[in-house]
């Protein structure tokens, strides 16, 4: 999870706060004293992290705090919204429309994730429906245009780029004339990484950006460099003036606080955060979702974006439910959501509580068991997909067909069956018209 360690340390002060008796100077000292030392050991600023401990206690006027519950949520509020500030710099960043071309240069460093996430923005914003692609105007590093190909085959994003070639400034040039004129939405374009003391490869980003005029330029930022990110962000916002910024490898990085900072110190906001190599692996970013989630509050809103966004398969379950039915097919259907939907613990940060239920357990044991269980139903016969499961116990040769076709054991097919049984019997009193389903209507 992102700032696991943090949010932490964040949950268990402010939870020491809510369990003292009264609030008095000397509490509220000791929370800020704590709070500022994980934002410093993650490598937030040290100014950025004076200015917030200053602003709570400006907030706080600790003399004429009330004394019990609304007093400790006072204090905890101010630390919410001084949290907020910290990672939103109150700048809207520009959204792209249906029905007028948007063109995005994605700048940053060698390494940074530029092309990855290019084609993870592109795959983000189709599911949004508007129809996007990609430009490969990387041409200084070997491999960039390859990478970028085969990235945008897999998420089936139509791209533009050259072998032959060897001007960036044409092929995005080309790249873009030719989509406008194909009538996308989104044109993404991925250009060189480039360091600030490479003055001649910065001249030549201002030289495509002037060519191309993009809607937004974004930067993105890699959470590992620690500190380093703000004197970078700063080089490059004297040259490209980018508009947001993506943050990536946040996932696992302690030290992305400096990222964090780098954005303040720019005045622009964030728009994406990459938490993972996957293709799926770019979030939203919102700064009260954001916090809210460090915190362990969890963020339902989040969550049910995401689970809209994956278009995920539910009208078949939901008819069949309220027939009182659960069948091996929609069992399978659900399986299929559910390996869409991401890693258990990134969903569990969504729901309030849940993150912290989640410690200690591991997504890759979970993902790899449900894996073997799609395996298991996608080797079964229409018939057996359609029937609650039944068929297995009355034929059990069934049960070793599926085994062996799916390269799985017998227990493991029995377990799955198992679990398809006790699903079929609780629709069955769930469901139907009489059932609570059936009354609620079931809307898809
Ligand atoms: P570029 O040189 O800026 O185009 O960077 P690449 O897109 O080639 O990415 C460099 C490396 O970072 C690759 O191995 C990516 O898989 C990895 N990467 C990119 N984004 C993320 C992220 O959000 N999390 C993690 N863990 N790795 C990432």
């Amino acid at each position: 999870m992102v700032f696991a360690d943090l949010g932490r340390r964040l949950n268990s002060a402010l939870g020491d706060f809510s369990k003292a008796t009264s609030v008095n100077e000397e509490l509220v000292d000791n929370l800020l004293k704590t709070i500022c030392t994980a934002l410093l050991e993650t490598d937030v600023n040290v100014r950025l992290v004076q200015t917030l401990r200053s602003n709570i206690k400006k907030k706080i006027n600790i003399s004429n705090l009330p004394q019990g519950i609304n007093g400790k949520r006072i204090v905890q509020k101010t630390v919410f919204d001084e949290l907020c500030t910290l990672v939103d710099p109150q700048v809207q960043a520009f959204t792209p429309k249906k029905g007028k071309p948007s063109v995005i240069m994605m700048v940053g460093l060698q390494g940074s994730g530029k092309t990855t996430t290019c084609t993870k923005l592109a795959l983000q914003y189709q599911r949004k429906g508007l129809k996007s692609c990609l430009v490969a105007a990387d041409t200084f590093r070997a491999g960039a245009f390859d990478q970028l190909k085969q990235n945008a085959i897999k998420a089936r994003v139509p791209f533009y780029g050259s072998y032959t070639e060897t001007d960036p400034v044409v092929i995005a040039q080309e790249g873009v004339e030719k989509f406008k004129k194909d009538r996308f939405d989104v044109i993404i374009v991925d250009t060189s990484g480039r360091h600030q003391q490479e003055k001649e490869l910065f001249a030549e980003m201002v030289e495509i950006s002037e060519a191309i005029q993009p809607d937004q330029t974004i930067m993105i930022l890699d959470a590992s460099i620690g500190q380093a990110a703000e004197p970078q962000a700063k080089a490059f916002k004297e040259t490209a003036n980018f508009g947001a910024v993506i943050i990536t490898k946040l996932d696992g990085h302690a030290k992305g606080g400096g990222a964090l900072s780098a954005v303040a110190a720019t005045n622009t906001p964030i728009v994406f955060i990459g938490t993972g190599e996957h293709i799926n692996d770019l979030e939203k970013f919102s700064p009260r979702s954001f916090i809210s989630k460090l915190l362990g509050m969890g963020d339902l809103e989040g969550l049910m974006e995401h689970v809209q966004s994956l278009n995920l398969d539910k009208k078949n379950m939901v008819k069949n439910l309220e027939q009182g039915k659960f069948t091996v097919r929609d069992f399978r259907d659900q399986l299929g959501n559910i390996m869409k939907l991401g890693p258990l613990s990134k969903m569990a940060s969504m729901i309030p509580g849940m993150s912290n239920m989640m410690q200690g357990m591991n997504d890759e044991d979970g993902a790899i068991r449900m894996k073997r269980m799609l395996y298991i139903v996608d080797s079964m016969t229409e018939q057996e997909l359609d029937s609650d499961g039944l068929t297995f116990t009355q034929q059990p040769s069934r049960v070793f067909r599926v085994a062996k076709g799916s390269g799985t054991s017998v227990i493991e097919v029995e377990e799955t069956i198992s679990q398809v049984r006790i699903f079929a019997q609780m629709a069955k009193t769930m469901g139907g018209k009489d059932g609570i389903l059936g009354k609620l209507g079931g809307n898809p």
